[in-house]
């Protein structure tokens, strides 16, 4: 039977994450570590105790610490992009014990709140005995989303241009993701000045993705541009076959709801 850890203090925390390494099982909401990770540990740690709840504002900006629930961010976060996210992550029960910090590791195809922080170009602080270390959330998924140490905060900007986020799924609510796109479009004399372009279940983590961002920047958002968009991020994503969809169908559906949310955004 694996060990329970409960820290006091993320110093505490830290020490136990260098002790024990790999056969230390991190465990916020619990809601998908009890599932993937917790049956294979040999220590768990309990962080719920640590306290990460906080929600900073700053001239639009959004400080987060890891432990902030989807309840919390359905209710009081002013961006409508991460409440619709957090909205569809299961049932209200789960919404209450699900952090941002574990959707950040969450199998794929979850990681939904995950993929609208990317198209906000978030960034993620760990901390571990080193100190404290911060990177661009997708910088820590191109080099393989394996935390070094505890994950404490998670920072934003206020949206660099009009923000959409939307999540395929058989059903409306409560239904596991297909898919999920968020875009966030600024505009620069009736072109499009910048693109962050985000998916989710189209690769082994969620990805920004630079070919898609790239067929937009310069361009009307049109028809022709939202097309090259669509196309270019079904190419550049690899996703899998699981119970809920085959890699085949996620592909198109990765182009169909990029399409639909570059669409909304040009109106
Ligand atoms: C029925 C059901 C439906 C779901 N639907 C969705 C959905 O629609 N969309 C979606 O995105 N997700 C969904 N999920 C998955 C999951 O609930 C969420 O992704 C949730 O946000 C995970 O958060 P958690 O706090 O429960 O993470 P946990 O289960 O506690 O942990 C998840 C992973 O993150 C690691 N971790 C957690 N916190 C930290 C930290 N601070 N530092 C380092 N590592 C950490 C854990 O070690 C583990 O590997 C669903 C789960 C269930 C059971």
């Amino acid at each position: 039977m694996a060990e329970y850890l409960q820290p006091e203090s993320l110093e505490e925390a830290a020490g136990m994450i260098a002790a024990h390494g790999s056969s230390l099982a991190i465990v916020a909401g619990g809601t998908s570590a009890m599932r993937f990770v917790v049956p294979y540990a040999e220590h768990v740690m309990g962080v719920r105790g640590l306290d990460m709840t906080a929600i900073e504002r700053s001239s639009g900006g959004l400080s987060l610490g890891s432990g902030v629930t989807m309840s919390q961010i359905r209710e009081s976060l002013p961006i409508p992009a991460l409440q619709e996210a957090a909205r569809g992550i299961g049932g209200p029960a789960l919404q209450n014990m699900a952090t941002v910090g574990g959707n950040i590791f969450a199998h794929q195809p979850y990681g939904d709140v995950a993929v609208v922080l990317l198209a906000l170009d978030a960034t993620v602080t760990f901390s571990s005995v080193n100190g404290e270390q911060t990177q661009k959330l997708a910088e820590f998924y191109e080099a393989g989303g394996e935390p070094d140490g505890l994950l404490t905060r998670i920072d934003c900007a206020a949206p660099g241009g009009e923000l959409v986020y939307l999540k395929c799924g058989r059903r409306r609510f409560n239904s596991p993701t297909v898919v999920s796109v968020a875009a966030c479009v600024g505009f620069d004399n009736g072109h499009v000045g910048n693109a962050c372009i985000a998916l989710g279940g189209a690769s082994k983590h969620p990805m920004r993705c630079a070919a898609a961002e790239q067929a937009l920047v310069g361009k009307a958002l049109d028809d022709a541009s939202i097309g090259a968009a669509a196309d270019a991020a079904a190419a550049a994503c690899s996703p899998g076959t699981d119970s809920v969809a085959t890699e085949w169908y996620r592909r198109r559906m990765v182009a169909t709801y990029l399409g639909r949310a570059l669409k909304q955004i040009a109106g």
